[in-house]
């Protein structure tokens, strides 16, 4: 976790152009701003920051999900606008979007985690890549990956090498 100091001790001289940062630049808190963010950047600096910063604040997903992230947000604000997030990510090809709200009112608490649940089960139906209607897909490897994605995307991963992908089917009981 810790820098070993002996050893950035001696090339303080390769990135010294760049470490003068403005105080206000998010990429100090911490920040890892998606390079394809595009014009959801605001949004997603303003989601990223109500992740405390020692716990990451990052988003562990594809493109294709900011705006439906960023709807939610824009939804949970309403009800709470001190909610904390935790951790956004993928998981078996669906929306996972851990947060907390602030106000201890169990009506608040319910409607809130109603918003995260409708938001996340609605992931499963939008591609994860571009954003347009998919199906929750599972790749051919050994150990299979679960992603939401259009045929397109799945058609562009596969043309390219990568993970190969077929619309998951519910195994029969
Ligand atoms: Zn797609």
């Amino acid at each position: 976790m810790m820098l070993n100091e002996a050893e950035s001790s001696g090339d303080e001289g390769q990135t010294g152009g760049q470490r003068f940062q403005h105080p206000e630049d998010p990429e100090i808190l911490g920040m890892e701003i998606p390079d394809d963010a595009g014009p959801h950047r605001e949004a997603l600096i303003e989601i990223l920051s109500r992740i405390p910063p020692h716990w990451g604040r990052w988003i562990d997903c594809e493109a294709g999900w900011y705006h439906l992230i960023i709807e939610l947000h824009e939804h949970l604000l309403d009800l709470d606008p001190n909610y904390v997030v935790q951790q956004i990510k993928q998981k078996y090809g669906a929306l996972r979007y851990y947060a907390g709200s602030s106000i201890s009112d169990p009506v608040v608490q319910e409607r809130f985690s109603a918003l995260v649940d409708v938001a996340e089960r609605f992931s499963k139906s939008v591609c994860e890549v571009c954003g347009e209607q998919a199906r929750l897909s599972v790749s051919d490897d050994p150990e299979p990956a679960y992603k939401t994605i259009c045929a397109d995307c799945a058609a562009a991963s596969a043309a390219a090498g990568g993970r190969r992908y077929r619309p998951y089917v519910t195994p029969p009981r």
